[in-house]
């Protein structure tokens, strides 16, 4: 495998590199024991301190669940803040381009909308995958600074192929940020295990899908000491509260409480399958590597308001992926609902 080394200094955007970063009271003493009267923190209560700025206990946990190091991880709040910190580091507002494949998730575009940043979108292919033709005359172009790789990518539900992303590591100059929110739900291995071979990756996973933390906002990117330091240099000091670094910690510490909920969701996913393909108004079930799948139906806004009538709340992809829906594998009793809603509407 090649190694790919990027010049991270000339992708970073100037001000950033230059960047003089704002230094908490907790940057300047890091200790646990002692009268702490350097913050203008409330003497009182439970919660009067700031969190750890660096969730170092946090880390902890998640390199060892990860077999990272702990300086190859950074915690957002939730990896919709990883993906703004990206566009605000690497990308000058009204002059370079990011890079994403549609359909996709949202943020990638309203994040660049936000920071002022030309989106290139390029369309999948007929069954989602990546382009190489449509995307190789974009990749020289020094203007174009990050690509983002949704795998398995929403609201389609599929991995994109290992192998298409790995040549685009080996022959794109700018940073790749492989987001695999989903990753949990699928039957491969994450992009983490290349993080030694190419200096211009960033993989970013997150709290709020498998592990059931929606709640506490908890995104984590893996990459090499260098881009952690500069997504370090950029957040917010306080960007994770010290009650959601205590929840993920907890969680990574009652790790069978994930592991009988992620195959409890993997059983009824399966089953979900099954019976979405067996509804006469359903006309397509798209595989899926995630915990939800999109559906094709003759008329999905009026079958999406129908579901909406009866409150099953699904998403209308249909401005995405023509008469698509996509939903969410839920319990037992809430899929049930939905498979019940679906054949009285047939
Ligand atoms: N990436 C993808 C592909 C997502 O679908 C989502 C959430 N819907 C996110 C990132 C954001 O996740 P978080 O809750 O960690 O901000």
């Amino acid at each position: 495998m090649n190694k790919q080394k990027v010049n991270l200094e000339s992708l970073v955007r100037d001000n950033i590199y230059k960047l003089m970063p704002y230094k908490s009271a907790r940057d300047d003493y890091s200790g646990d024991q002692g009268v702490f009267l350097d913050a203008n923190e409330n003497p009182y209560g439970d919660l009067n301190r700031y969190p750890d700025p660096y969730q170092s206990a946090l880390k902890e946990k998640i390199a060892v669940l990860k077999s990272v190091a702990t300086d190859n991880i950074f915690i957002g709040n939730g990896s919709d803040e990883v993906i703004d910190l990206v566009f605000r580091i690497f990308c000058n507002p009204g002059k370079d381009k990011a890079l994403c494949f549609v359909p996709s998730y949202g943020m990638y575009e309203v994040s660049s909308d936000i920071n002022d940043v030309e989106l290139i979108k390029l369309p999948l292919t007929n069954n989602f995958q990546i382009d190489k033709e449509t995307l190789s005359p974009y990749m020289n172009d020094p203007l174009l600074k990050v690509i983002f790789i949704c795998s398995p990518n929403n609201p389609t539900g599929n991995l994109i192929c290992r192998d298409d992303i790995v040549s685009i590591l080996d022959s794109y100059n700018g940073i790749v940020v492989v987001d695999e929110a989903y990753i949990d739900f699928a039957d491969t291995e994450s992009m983490i295990s290349l993080l030694d071979s190419y200096s211009n990756l960033i993989v970013c996973q997150t709290f709020s899908k498998a592990w059931g933390l929606a709640g506490i906002r908890i995104g984590v990117a893996y990459s090499n000491y260098e881009i952690i330091s500069l997504l370090n240099k950029v957040k917010p000091p306080y960007n994770v509260s010290s009650l959601n670094q205590k929840a993920a910690i907890e969680a990574i510490s009652n790790y069978k409480f994930y592991s009988v909920n992620l195959s409890n969701i993997m059983k009824e996913k399966e089953k979900l399958y099954e019976e979405l393909a067996g509804c006469t108004i359903v006309n397509k079930v798209y595989p899926s590597d995630a915990n939800f799948f999109l559906i094709e139906v003759d008329d999905a806004n009026q079958i999406y308001q129908q579901l909406r009538d009866l409150r099953i709340i699904t998403r209308n992809r249909h401005r995405q992926v023509d008469n698509c829906i996509r939903v969410t594998v839920g319990n037992k009793s809430e899929n049930k609902l939905l498979i019940n809603a679906l054949k009285r509407l047939s």
